[in-house]
């Protein structure tokens, strides 16, 4: 059972790829409230006992190191409340000084942060210096923690080997975690033109893997951090009600059954069967991309029953067919 908090839509970076319109490193931007925070947290351990699953906590942001204390003491609060897997994302800037990194990292560590996700690609390095990031990889190294390598690809990005090659004498003898990933257009101010995009050659026909509650500043509720964060996703608003309850809603709601049974191209086809429902782009980048573009489109609504109501005869279609063998 995964649980996501956006700590902060601050950021000391403006990556061309960035998703989070409003990252702005000023006083202004939103940053969670600690009290609601150690609530969300409360809320998602007694759900975890109730169901037997373990709990795993992730922090991430905007750039989660500018709210240092906040996810200190939740990391200890986390811990406290018996949670075994807390994670940050970080794109590194702390590693200026090899001395502060040291005791940020000291302390998060005894905290019970178990792994590091550090972003490297060429849009974070346009603003990180990647001797900042190496004196932070260097260092979490040192603790003998988890790091998780996180590249954004585009079709003229830097390739990921070539990308590690700034970090490859850290890598010897070192299991470190490199994942890679297509960008993903979400943001309609991106300073990446469409044509970059590194798209599938047929529409992503993958279906959605589990949930991960994602929740913002506001309290706002995704299913996932990977959505862009259009309005349509949105689950409910956790100042408001319970992680439980919004579990529970979301366990119930057919359109999530659907995009888990057959993903997000079951909407994405019936949409293209009608004129103007048709979605825009035509490639997409995976299948959380298509996702967010089904999603985002004021057209859903007028497929939505036909979606449910085909995969309603599917699913009796095969209940039907179990029965029959
Ligand atoms: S570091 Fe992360 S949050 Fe900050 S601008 Fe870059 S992608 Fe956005
Ligand atoms: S398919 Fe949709 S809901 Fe599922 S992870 Fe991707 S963006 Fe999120």
């Amino acid at each position: 059972m995964d649980l996501t908090l956006i700590l902060t839509e601050k950021c000391n970076a403006k990556c061309r790829h960035c998703f989070e319109e409003n990252c702005d490193y000023t006083a202004d931007s939103l940053t969670m409230d600690i009290s609601d925070a150690e609530r969300y947290i409360d809320e998602i351990v007694a759900v975890g006992k109730q169901e037997n699953k373990e709990v795993r906590l992730q922090f991430s942001g905007g750039e989660v190191f500018l709210v240092y204390d906040l996810m200190l003491h939740l990391t200890r609060y986390a811990k406290s409340k018996g949670i075994k897997s807390i994670s940050c994302t970080t794109n590194g800037y702390w590693g200026k000084s090899l001395v502060d990194a040291d005791v940020k990292v000291e302390k998060l560590v005894s905290a019970g942060i178990t792994l590091f996700g550090i972003s490297l690609d060429e849009f974070h390095q346009e603003y990180i210096d990647i001797d900042y990031v190496r004196n932070a990889i260097k260092t979490i190294q040192k603790y003998g923690v988890r790091i998780g390598i996180k590249t954004v690809l585009t079709k003229k990005s830097k390739r990921l080997s070539s990308v590690l090659q700034d970090i490859d004498d850290l890598l010897i003898n070192k299991s470190i975690h490199c994942q890679s990933m297509s960008y993903i257009p979400y943001n309609s101010k991106s300073k990446i033109p469409l044509e970059d995009v590194l798209t599938e050659k047929t529409m992503p026909n993958e279906v959605c893997p589990s949930f991960v509650i994602t929740i913002l500043p506001n309290g706002v509720v995704f299913p996932c951090c990977s959505v862009g964060w259009t309005d349509n996703l949105i689950l409910g608003n956790a100042q408001d009600d319970s992680l439980g309850k919004i579990l529970k809603q979301l366990r119930s709601n057919i359109i999530f059954e659907i995009l888990q049974d057959q993903g997000p191209i079951a909407f994405a086809k019936q949409m293209n069967l009608v004129n103007d429902c048709r979605l825009q782009e035509e490639r997409f980048a995976n299948y959380c991309h298509l996702c967010y573009s089904v999603f985002k489109s004021e057209s859903l609504s007028l497929v939505l029953d036909d979606v449910i109501t085909d995969w309603k005869r599917r699913r009796v279609d095969k209940i039907l067919n179990i029965l029959e063998e």
